[in-house]
C-alpha cells in the first residue's frame, strides 16, 4: 500500500507546484517561461541579465485593461509567491510615495510594523526617515520610499541572496516605471544589491555611484541612526550632496 501511496503524494505534491507556477508566471507575464529553461531569477539566485529580462514583463493586466507604470507593476505582481517569503509575510510592503518622484529611497526589507500595516519605514526608523526626508525641504508624500525586499524575513533576520534575487526585477521595475533623477540607497543590503558591490557601506556612501545612469547615493540606514546617533553627520552630509544634485537640476 505505503508503496504505491508515496509516488501518489509525491505526483499531487508536483501538479500543485506546477498549478502555482503558472499561475504566478501568468501573473507575471512569461507564460511557462520555466518549461524552456529560462527560470528567471528564482530562488537559487538569477543573473541581472535574468532579472531584467522579468522586470521586463513586469506590466499588469487586470480584468482585460493593461495598466501601466506602477500600477500596472503592482498589478502584475499580485499575490507574489515567487520566494518562501510569501509563506511567513502577513502583508506586502510593495513601496509608496509620488509615483513620478525625483527621489526615491531604497531600503533593506520591512520590519514588523511595516509587515502589519503594509506600508514601507513606517516603524521607529521610519519616523526618522520622514524627518530626514522634511529636513531636506520635502514632504514624504514627494518622494517614494520601498525596499529591496517586499514581504519581512521572519524575525527581521538578513535576507537572502535567494530572496534579494527573487524580488529584486520588482525593484528595477518600479524604478523603471518611476524614473527618478536620483536613487538614496540606505544601508548595507540596498548598496550592495543595486551596486553589485561588497565593499562597506561607511566606504560607499559620501559620493554618487551610476545605477544604469540614476545617480545613486548610499548612506546609512536610518535603523543604524538609531543605534548610533553619531552617525547622523554623515548622513546629513550625505543627503546634502542629493540635495544639492537635485536643485543643480543634474
Ligand atoms: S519577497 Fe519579493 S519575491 Fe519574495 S514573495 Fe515577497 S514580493 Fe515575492
Amino acid at each position: 500500500m505505503h508503496a504505491e501511496k508515496a509516488p501518489r503524494t509525491e505526483l499531487l505534491a508536483l501538479v500543485r507546484s506546477l498549478r502555482e507556477r503558472v499561475t504566478v508566471d501568468g501573473e507575471l507575464g512569461r507564460p511557462l517561461a520555466f518549461l524552456a529553461g529560462t527560470g528567471g531569477a528564482e530562488a537559487d539566485g538569477g543573473t541581472t541579465e535574468q532579472a531584467d529580462g522579468v522586470a521586463a514583463s513586469l506590466t499588469g493586466t487586470v480584468f482585460g485593461a493593461t495598466l501601466s507604470g506602477l500600477e500596472g507593476v503592482r498589478a502584475a505582481l499580485g499575490d507574489c509567491r515567487r520566494c518562501a517569503l510569501h509563506g511567513t509575510r502577513r502583508r506586502l510592503v510593495f513601496g509608496e510615495g509620488n509615483p513620478a518622484a525625483d527621489l526615491v529611497f531604497v531600503g533593506e526589507a520591512p520590519g514588523a510594523d511595516e509587515d502589519a500595516q503594509g506600508r514601507p519605514f513606517v516603524g521607529r526608523a521610519g519616523q526618522l526617515l520622514t524627518r530626514i526626508i522634511e529636513a531636506m525641504g520635502m514632504k514624504r508624500e514627494e518622494v517614494y520610499i520601498c525596499n529591496i525586499l517586499k514581504c519581512r524575513p521572519p524575525g527581521n533576520r538578513n535576507p537572502e541572496p535567494g530572496e534579494i534575487a527573487a524580488c529584486e526585477p520588482i525593484l528595477i521595475s518600479q524604478i523603471e516605471a518611476i524614473g527618478p533623477r536620483v536613487i538614496c540607497a540606505l544601508g548595507t543590503f540596498a548598496a550592495h544589491t543595486l551596486l553589485k558591490s561588497e565593499a562597506p557601506i561607511s566606504v560607499l556612501r559620501g559620493r554618487f555611484h551610476d545605477y544604469h545612469g540614476i545617480p545613486l547615493m548610499p548612506t546609512y540606514h536610518p535603523a543604524f541612526l538609531l543605534r548610533n546617533p553619531g552617525a547622523k553627520k554623515q548622513v546629513w552630509t550625505d543627503v546634502q550632496m542629493i540635495m544639492k544634485r537635485l536643485q543643480d537640476g543634474g
